[in-house]
């Protein structure tokens, strides 16, 4: 069918795409899954389909309803997308320290937004937990009800890229993939993918690429959920294990630091013309330190996860890298 049925019809069956830099680097054969190419320019946009037609599927989403949720953004506009091309409403809470070009996409979709400030996930007043019970009120509240998305801990999320990513990476390689590996956010990506790859070959190697101040390095190298540092990076960055994250196949766990990921993502836009948020520099100095790890001569798979434009005003301004103490790239320094 060479007709997209409408937006939804839209999302996912994203290319592929071979990274010049790290795979001249390694001698490997990286290749980028181009998430960013949704329609709403982030991996999350096959999470958020998926929540959507389960609760559909259980009768909790009804004709007219809202959605609620908690996120750092993406999922946040995957979901008004798929919410207005479906008929629903949906209603956002953000810890205030996300992107303001996030925001704005948000607002410009339609969703209602509240800003809350950024607090540890053990804070009734985190925004995960503030979304719970902002969804329970509006339940009894609201004419056609409400729904609460629960990206983290409902495994609809996951189930999106058991049933899609997965095995979109296995058939565009012809099963010929040696690694995979991202960062977490949710875990819907890397233990969706993970699984759905190791079902086809167990013996394909699953990495986490955990930037600074996630716990999750620790708990996969040392059994303990213990974080250290701080990061940019906005998205991903994990301090428990979430429902999506049981089970999770992996293999290899890195930590990165931003210092290490951020110099890449500038060069996949300087010299391969790939403009990338903080996440997938993350992914990508990921799949160079795997491809390192395994030798030569193998294929690894990343995620582009999101659009870079989309922090225009943090790692692509000088002065908030600055401020960061970060160093900012010459060419951008003009
Ligand atoms: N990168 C970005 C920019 C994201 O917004 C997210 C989702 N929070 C991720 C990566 C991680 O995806 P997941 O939630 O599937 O772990």
């Amino acid at each position: 069918m060479k007709i997209k049925n409408g937006l939804i019809d839209s999302i996912g069956n994203t290319p592929l795409i071979r990274l010049k830099k790290a795979s001249e680097e390694t001698g490997c054969d990286i290749l980028g899954k181009a998430e960013f190419l949704n329609p709403g320019q982030s991996v999350k946009d096959r999470a958020a389909l998926f929540i959507i037609k389960d609760a559909i599927a259980k009768g909790t989403l009804r004709p007219g309803g809202t959605i609620v949720e908690g996120t750092a953004g993406n999922t946040g506009i995957g979901l008004a997308l798929v919410g207005n091309a479906m008929g629903f409403k949906t209603v956002i809470v953000i810890p205030e320290t996300q992107s303001q070009e996030k925001k704005d996409m948000l607002r410009l979709c339609g969703a209602e937004l509240i800003e809350v400030p950024a607090v540890p996930y053990k804070d009734p007043n985190n925004y995960v937990k503030y979304s719970g019970r902002l969804a329970e009120e509006l339940a009894a509240k609201e004419p056609n009800g409400a729904i609460w998305a629960n990206q983290f801990d409902n495994v609809a999320n996951r189930q999106g890229h058991i049933e899609t990513t997965g095995p979109e990476i296995w058939d565009q390689t012809d099963g010929k993939v040696d690694g995979f590996i991202c960062a977490v956010g949710t875990g819907g990506t890397l233990a969706g993918i993970g699984m759905a790859l190791k079902e086809r070959n167990k013996d394909v190697v699953i990495g986490l690429a955990d930037p600074m101040g996630a716990a999750l390095y620790n708990y996969y190298a040392h059994g303990e959920l213990k974080a250290e540092g701080s990061s940019i990076t906005e998205g991903i960055g994990q301090g428990r294990i979430t429902a999506n994250l049981e089970g999770a196949p992996i293999d290899e766990p890195f930590q990165i630091p931003d210092t290490e990921a951020l110099p890449i993502a500038f060069d996949l836009l300087q010299h391969e013309g790939l403009c990338m948020g903080g996440s997938t520099g993350i992914n990508v100095a990921g799949a160079i330190r795997l491809a390192k790890k395994m030798g030569p001569g193998h294929r690894i798979v990343t995620i582009l996860c999101d659009y870079g434009n989309r922090y225009q005003s943090k790692m692509f301004n000088p002065a908030f890298l600055k401020e960061q103490g970060l160093p900012v790239p010459p060419w951008m320094d003009k």
